[in-house]
């Protein structure tokens, strides 16, 4: 696919219309840059635009070199920069939010582990206190019986 393949199949042009300050109304019609329009009378469409009055008629990259003064192949390549642009800020975004994701995880695995510990050590004092260690570890009950001898 050449560069106008790929701006026509990834840009919306109803979009990159609303991009380039052109609004668009509930019905899809807005005020047409190539005449001078005083009701809407041109309809965007996904894919391309139509203006009822004057004619005008084209996809996206004709709108970008139409808005900015540029042949075709430059306005091509512009709203391909964007798009690149548009990609890797969307890229950004995403490892910032694995980043972020995996420190909440590690937070939330440290909570937990600490919250682990804690009852554990609350078990221990209680088996502690009850001197009830010959239930779980029989050899402590030796080293018990051992230190009591003394
Ligand atoms: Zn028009």
């Amino acid at each position: 696919m050449n560069v106008f393949g790929t701006v026509k199949t990834s840009i919306n042009t109803r979009e990159a219309v609303e991009h380039y300050g052109i609004e668009v109304n509930r019905y899809g019609k807005a005020l047409c840059p190539f005449h001078n329009d005083r009701h809407p009378s041109m309809v965007v469409y996904d894919d391309h635009y139509h203006c009822f009055a004057c004619g005008e008629h084209g996809d996206v990259i004709d709108l970008v070199a139409y808005l900015y003064g540029l042949p075709v192949l430059d306005a091509a390549n512009k709203l391909i920069a964007k798009l690149k642009a548009e990609i890797d800020s969307l890229k950004q975004e995403i490892s910032d939010y694995k980043s972020v994701h995996s420190k909440l995880r590690a937070a939330e695995l440290e909570r937990e582990n600490t919250e682990l510990r804690g009852k554990v050590r609350s078990y221990e004092d209680v088996i502690q206190r009850n001197n009830l260690w010959r239930f779980f570890h029989p050899h402590r009950e030796k080293a018990v019986t051992r230190d009591e001898a003394r």
